[in-house]
């Protein structure tokens, strides 16, 4: 049972990064207005995240650190194949097989906190902290050397970690974020515009050179700012493309802006960019797997043609 935890674990939580993503999404779930991302060495040694949400019950401490689907998995292949349905309640099980975890939450009607240590089967304890939640994950892999063996260096653990952190501040400038690492304050973003958050996290070359697109065609809405090729250096890792609030890195939509930029502005040069497609979630498949994130789309061809145009018609203006 804790070996198949362990190789779940790594499915679900590959690096740092990944417990960063779960904890952040699950913040969010819970309806926080303000999240602190506190890391010590890249996230391997420590990955800290507290958020005022709604908090979790006492006697739901057990359960958030349950695993939901266990029965279902008789081998490494099913464990394979669960992947590509979700692992809906599996996180923070999978996170606690490989790591020291120990969730700290208040809710509103609570005169204190409580908190449990371990997994699933540690006790729940009065505890103290403000409301909401804290989720604090310590020594990542250190019962499974050969995973730990995986990882890169500190710098590059922590640069995953941050990249996670910017992606997700990006689409929710209602919500104020705090990066600290090896108690160093890194970023620190106030609930504020979609404006501002972007300038902040993308930069001022992308405040001063940007296009606000907002079009609609039947289901599909695209939204946010194309920047424009400015004398300074474009930024290789400034393009950010949302599908129905999900982060995505989609070889369909990536081509639909670029094949915009080369048509109206006709360099090789590729600026950064924000980019929301909203449309009906029947209309696409968006496959969570843990470590990438894919989208199909009903029609492609649609989305395609729509991306493009909306892109090509923002930036034809200023070449108009
Ligand atoms: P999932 O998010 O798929 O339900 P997780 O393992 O990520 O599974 O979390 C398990 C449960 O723990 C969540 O469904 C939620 O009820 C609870 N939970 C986790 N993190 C938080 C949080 N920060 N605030 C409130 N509840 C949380
Ligand atoms: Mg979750």
């Amino acid at each position: 049972d804790q070996l198949i935890s362990q190789i779940a674990a790594g499915e679900v939580v590959e690096r740092p990064s990944a417990v960063v993503k779960e904890l952040l999404e699950n913040a969010l779930d819970a309806g926080a207005t303000q999240i602190t991302v506190r890391l010590e060495e890249g996230g391997v040694k420590r990955i800290a995240i507290t958020d005022n949400g709604r908090g979790i019950e006492p006697e739901q401490l057990p359960l958030a650190m349950a695993r939901h689907a266990t029965s279902k998995i008789a081998s490494l292949h099913d464990l394979e194949h669960v992947g590509t349905l979700g692992f809906r309640g599996e996180a923070l099980a999978s996170i606690a097989s490989v790591a020291a975890v120990r969730i700290t939450s208040r809710t509103p009607g609570a005169a204190h906190a409580y908190e449990i240590v371990g997994s699933h089967e540690g006790t729940v304890a009065p505890s103290s902290g403000a409301f909401g939640t804290t989720i604090d994950v310590q020594d990542l892999y250190f019962n499974t050397p050969a995973r730990r063996k995986f990882l890169k260096s500190e710098q590059t653990e922590y640069g995953h970690c941050a990249e996670v952190v910017r992606r997700i501040a990006l689409s929710r400038p209602d919500v104020a974020f705090s990066l600290t690492h090896n108690g160093r304050t890194i970023d620190h973003w106030n609930v504020g515009e979609a404006a501002k958050r972007s300038a902040q996290i993308l930069g001022s070359d992308f405040a001063d050179a940007r296009l606000q697109l907002d079009e609609s065609a039947g289901p599909l809405r695209l939204h946010g700012y194309a920047g424009l090729p400015t004398a300074s250096k474009a930024r290789a890792d400034g393009q950010f493309f949302y599908v129905n609030g999900r982060f995505v890195r989609d070889k369909l939509l990536v081509h639909a802006v670029r094949a915009a930029y080369q048509d109206v502005l006709h360099g090789d040069r590729f600026p950064s960019y924000v980019l929301s497609l909203d449309l009906d979630p029947a209309l696409v498949d968006v496959n969570v797997h843990p470590s990438k994130i894919e989208v199909r789309f009903r029609d492609s061809r649609a989305v395609h043609q729509f991306v493009f145009h909306a892109v090509q018609r923002a930036l034809a203006q200023t070449s108009a």
